[in-house]
């Protein structure tokens, strides 16, 4: 019998890879952080985790966060999106320190590990507290810093470099951490400021990761202004490639769907965060047919509230039933797609992440499912996205290091770290 430095055994593997396999019961074998082994023979590890009854994933790829808004979680609640931002997140945002970015960011990135996501794709502000935070408790991130052209009272040119600046810095930091360029939205950057974007992520080889289209009033009033939708008028700048990540992309016409597909960008869908702040439902099935790369995101815990992908692939599936109302409509299978491997295609990291494949590095799941709540399993797929609960998540690894073990985090001082964010929380809010 084949034995590896760490190997996970008599689990319902869901490899999904191009054949999307289920091994029932599979084995996986690591070595120096990556997959060397996936199949139906038994294998020893010197280390084992033993996952009889458990759904064994690739791990989960958060598309979309920020992840530092844990400070901002269950308060101002119930608002809407722009009145939201402009009376309570920005006021708040202008006292923050970077003390504070770093310990939101560590408690969201302990939150995410516990919940078996080992990748994510963030934007806020002072970046090199979250590459730490990141790193501290053990997951990927690909980081940008957000820069808000039109309402800040720093001029375009200190935003753009503050940009890069961390771009240049952090991309491929520790094997960990990737960096793009986070322009806000259409909402709160000009054309200029965002071609010159484009410019600077050709030139650093980084991606970019932007909101558009989240919002219907935004979009009309760009249309008023422009005499075109923020798709045309960012492809027509050359802005839309293969390297960008639109979050949400909710208000688009068939015209501006057949450029995302043309230019390959990819999105990112954030079911819950879209219908708390009833910003609208994607067209993700569409998209989906169509080709376009969809990932999952929670969207930040002050619009979701929690980080917790295993919750949001049955609400992912749900709306989308509900827009077309077509049951048919983005089935377990492909919400469990869009939540790991579609998650690591947006970010065009599927040459390293995202399935559970001989080469890749091993980033698995193993989720609690002898739960009665999953009871009887049947099909796998079905009873991860429509049953699962991120709290059922009971071991993680990330790179080959186990960081979740029976559901307890193994690489951060958990509760000192809450005490640490309560004394932030009171400072930022009395
Ligand atoms: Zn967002």
């Amino acid at each position: 019998m084949e034995k590896y430095e760490l190997a996970v055994i008599n689990g319902i593997v869901l490899t999904m890879d191009g054949d999307m396999r289920v091994l029932s019961p599979g084995s996986i074998g690591m070595e120096g952080g990556e997959i060397r082994y996936v199949g139906k023979d038994e294998v020893r590890g010197e280390e084992e985790i033993d996952a009889r009854g458990c759904i064994v994933t690739p791990g989960f790829v958060n598309c979309h966060t920020h992840s530092p808004m844990t400070l901002f979680r269950n308060a101002f609640e119930d608002q809407p999106l722009e009145k939201w931002l402009k009376e309570y997140v920005w006021p708040v945002e202008a006292r923050l320190k970077p003390e504070h970015v770093k310990i939101g960011a560590k408690i969201a990135a302990a939150e995410m590990a516990l919940n078996g996501v080992t990748c994510f794709n963030d934007m806020y502000f002072y970046m090199d507290q979250v590459a730490e935070a990141a790193v501290e408790v053990g997951i990927r991130g690909v980081l940008s810093e957000g820069m808000v052209e039109l309402f800040s009272d720093k001029a375009s040119e200190e935003i753009l470099r503050r940009g890069t600046e961390f771009a240049r810095r952090y991309h491929g930091w520790r094997g960990m951490i990737w960096a793009a360029l986070g322009p806000h939205a259409e909402y709160s950057c000009s054309l200029e400021f965002l071609r010159r974007v484009r410019e600077e992520a050709d030139k650093l080889g980084v991606g970019i990761h932007i909101h558009l289209a989240e919002v219907k009033p935004p979009v009309d009033e760009f249309v008023k202004e422009h005499g075109k939708t923020p798709i045309k008028a960012l492809d027509e700048i050359g802005f839309l490639k293969r390297d960008v990540l639109i979050a949400h992309a909710i208000h688009l016409d068939d015209e501006d769907l057949r450029i995302i597909r043309e230019r390959d960008a990819a999105i990112a869908y954030n079911p819950v965060s879209n219908m708390k702040l009833a910003s609208g439902a994607a067209r993700i099935e569409e998209m989906t047919r169509m080709g376009i790369r969809v990932g999952l995101g929670t969207d930040g815990p002050g619009s979701n509230n929690t980080l917790d992908m295993i919750q949001d692939m049955k609400i992912a599936s749900l709306l989308q039933k509900l827009k077309y109302m077509d049951p048919s409509s983005l089935p377990a299978k492909s919400a469990v797609r869009i939540a790991t491997r579609g998650g690591a295609e947006a970010l065009n990291l599927d040459h390293l992440i995202g399935s559970i494949e001989i080469g890749k590095r091993a980033d698995i799941v193993v989720i609690n499912t002898r739960k009665v709540r999953y009871q009887p399993i049947r099909d796998p797929y079905t009873a991860l996205a429509y049953c699962g609960s991120g709290s059922d998540v009971k071991d993680v690894i990330v790179d080959g290091r186990i960081i979740v073990r029976d559901g307890a985090l193994q690489t951060i001082d958990l509760e000192k770290a809450l005490e640490e964010f309560e004394k932030a929380i009171s400072e930022l809010f009395g």
